[in-house]
């Protein structure tokens, strides 16, 4: 059979399928598929996955029967938990629905190449991300996804994110990153301050990299995220006098501080702000050490505190075009978050009472 010209244009990597169909979408994996060998064999040249349950088969005719009867061809499965401007994003546990989570993950690992994909899908949650259109209220499109672990010891509030192929470059994956943080409940009731399972694949840290510094660059500015009680650099009260003489003082605040207010991690925010050009804990404005030039080492711990001059932050946002507005919108949240299960509130309450 003849190759097509598009495979061509693909870096040489043995594919052992060639293209897959997500509902209307023809496009072409990036890793070693892991469905079933008896399904997908060498050189399948066209596996059909369903767009909203994930089902896959290598039968056109099958793909479309199925189209026609998919029992979440106009709701998905799970809890819907944010929608805003069409965009929604639907929490699905994996203990409910095993074939669900078996089945995006198999789709997934098409896309990610360093993650484990986990069979055990129950001992996960799912959130989903979907688009509806206005113009078309009958049925849906899943846009990407993340996985999060039910109990994770390490507090990631994340372990999987995928924005499928045909929908990246439109800042979706920092709408999910958004709602990762939302939902870790650090900003509602003091919930733990958490972060994405490391390591992250190349992709995953840069895109991270990025949402981290403009969530800093938009709480030292203009303050928030949410209901941060910690005040912004920008309302100090010793904050910039009109009139004054040549470079606006240096603000100063621990890591640790920036984390609590953006509710972030001590090593993302340091991550952050190295990108950012803004860590600089040699400048601390008590000791400066002059004969100290730039050593590969931190020395400044977690702790400690770091200086950052405002106008470096206007810099910065500037240059990098920084979107004022948060990925995610406050009031597209449904009920109230994190949800409480009556049992285990008042398992937690008894913990709290035996205290
Ligand atoms: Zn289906």
């Amino acid at each position: 059979m003849a190759t097509p010209k598009s495979a061509q244009l693909q870096s040489p990597v043995d594919r052992n399928l060639q293209n897959v169909v997500l509902g209307d979408l023809l496009f072409q994996p990036w890793n070693q598929s892991i469905y079933p060998e008896d399904l997908v064999a060498k050189d399948t040249e066209r596996l059909y996955v369903c767009r909203w349950c994930f089902r896959y088969t290598c039968d056109a005719d099958i793909f479309d029967q199925h189209r026609k009867a998919c029992e979440h061809r106009t709701t998905p499965p799970g809890t819907k938990v944010y929608d805003h401007g069409g965009y929604a994003v639907w929490e699905v546990d994996g203990q409910d629905y095993k074939l669900f989570g078996q089945n995006l993950s198999l789709f997934a690992k098409l896309f990610l190449d360093h993650k484990t994909v986990f069979f055990d899908v129950a001992t996960f949650l799912y959130y989903i991300l979907t688009f509806t259109d206005p113009d078309d209220h009958e049925s849906y499109h899943v846009l990407g996804f993340f996985s999060k672990e039910k109990l994770s010891w390490d507090a990631n509030n994340l372990a999987c994110i995928l924005i499928f192929p045909p929908y990246q470059h439109k800042q979706l994956g920092k709408l999910l990153m958004g709602v990762s943080y939302k939902l870790s409940g650090w900003d509602s009731n003091g919930g733990p301050i958490g972060g994405p399972e490391k390591p992250l694949s190349e992709l995953g840290h840069k895109s991270y990299v990025r949402f981290w510094a403009e969530r800093i660059a938009r709480f030292l500015l203009r303050g928030k995220p949410t209901n941060s009680s910690l005040d912004p650099v920008q309302q100090k009260p010793n904050s910039t006098p009109k009139g004054s003489r040549k470079r606006p003082p240096r603000e100063t605040m621990t890591v640790e501080e920036l984390g609590l207010g953006t509710g972030m991690l001590t090593e993302d925010v340091i991550t952050a702000l190295k990108s950012m050009g803004l860590f600089d804990p040699q400048a601390t404005p008590k000791k400066r050490k002059s004969n100290r030039t730039g050593s590969g080492e931190d020395p400044t711990p977690p702790g400690q505190t770091v200086t950052i001059q405002k106008s470096d932050v206007w810099d910065w946002a500037q240059a990098h075009h920084l979107v004022w507005e948060d990925p995610v919108c406050e009031s597209g949240f449904e009920g109230l978050w994190p949800p409480v299960i009556a049992s285990e509130e008042e398992s937690h309450r008894d913990a709290l009472e035996e205290d």
